[in-house]
């Protein structure tokens, strides 16, 4: 049976948060107000872990899974679950972190098969840095960054824009990109967590548009499109690529291929859902299984993204 919902959407990519923790304590991301009962939920181990997205892949046949957080590189197993998925076949594993432990985890990670990393960098200078992430520290990020690029992973560099925040480093970070030949993806501030607020988000929401002002003001730049599937649209400014995730300018709901996995064994088939689907009592029932991701599925959206109160520190972004 296939899992595919009446637009022809199917669940191909796997984010797979492995812990709620995280090392920073960005503005659009912690609200201080834990959710209700999932404190209380026991976080799963490697093996549980492994063998869910085990089931998962023989149901869905994914193409990409994707560790995320929280923090990825605060859960102690990281090493020993990456080296379990390996027997899992999956085609492309990624992770996405703020970078800051990355460093000394990037030979084991490349050995284990771990060779696709997104850093989040919001800004290049430690006074904008401390804007948004409650620390300055930012040299163990470019540390980490140098070191995945010598280590020959493949990095891309993703930065939330926030206005009156960091909007002033929308070109550093292009420069700062394109000096290490990494493609940098801006993302429009999403109605998650505490930006869920509508005030709130009023107040810092960045757009597509005003971003390209920014870089038309320095580059000229031509439009690439968005890849189907994909979260990003593309320009090239002279011989720089950049993207930018638009989610509130162009939702990309039509074709997103996402499900996400949280900490505790639990699925959700859209951001703006915060109803999670549990997976423990029906991981071994292929029945069962194929109904809870029929159920995923049709959280998603069609047309726009509305969001949720649930942080991305608990969904994974
Ligand atoms: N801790 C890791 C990191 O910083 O990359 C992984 C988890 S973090 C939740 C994943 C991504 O979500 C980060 O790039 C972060 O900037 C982004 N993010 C979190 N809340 C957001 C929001 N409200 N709007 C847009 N992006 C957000």
């Amino acid at each position: 049976m296939e899992i595919i919902d009446k637009y022809g959407r199917t669940l191909k990519t796997l984010r797979v948060s492995l812990t709620n923790a995280c090392n920073l304590a960005c503005v659009y991301c912690v609200s201080g107000t834990p959710r209700k009962g999932v404190a209380k939920l026991p976080h799963l181990g490697v093996a549980a872990l492994a063998h869910y997205i085990h089931q998962l892949h023989l149901l869905l046949r994914l193409d990409t899974v994707r560790l995320t957080g929280g923090e990825p590189t605060l859960y102690p197993h990281l090493l020993p679950l990456v080296a379990a998925l390996g027997e899992v076949n999956i085609p492309n594993l990624k992770m996405t972190t703020n970078g800051h432990l990355l460093a000394p985890l990037v030979k084991p990670l490349a050995a284990l098969g771990l060779k696709h990393i997104n850093i989040s960098l919001d800004a290049t200078t430690e006074e904008d840095f401390r804007k948004i992430a409650n620390t300055k520290n930012l040299l163990p990020i470019f540390k980490s960054i140098d070191a995945a690029l010598e280590g020959g992973i493949t990095v891309k560099l993703n930065a939330v824009i926030l206005r009156g925040i960091n909007d002033s480093q929308i070109l550093p970070l292009l420069q700062f990109a394109a000096e290490r030949g990494i493609v940098l993806r801006y993302l429009e501030l999403m109605r998650m967590g505490p930006m869920f607020q509508e005030e709130k988000f009023q107040q810092y929401y960045f757009s597509q548009n005003e971003i390209l002002v920014i870089i038309q003001s320095q580059y000229d730049i031509v439009a690439l499109g968005r890849p189907q599937n994909a979260t990003a649209n593309y320009w090239q400014a002279n011989h720089i690529k950049f993207g930018i995730i638009a989610n509130e300018t162009e939702p990309f709901c039509s074709d997103c291929d996402r499900l996400r996995l949280d900490s505790h064994g639990r699925i959700y088939g859209c951001l703006s859902n915060n109803e999670p689907i549990q997976l423990s009592d029906c991981i071994d029932d292929e029945t069962l299984l194929q109904q809870r991701l029929l159920a995923a599925l049709h959280q998603k959206q069609h047309v726009k993204f509305t969001g949720s109160d649930i942080s991305m520190l608990a969904i994974g972004g």
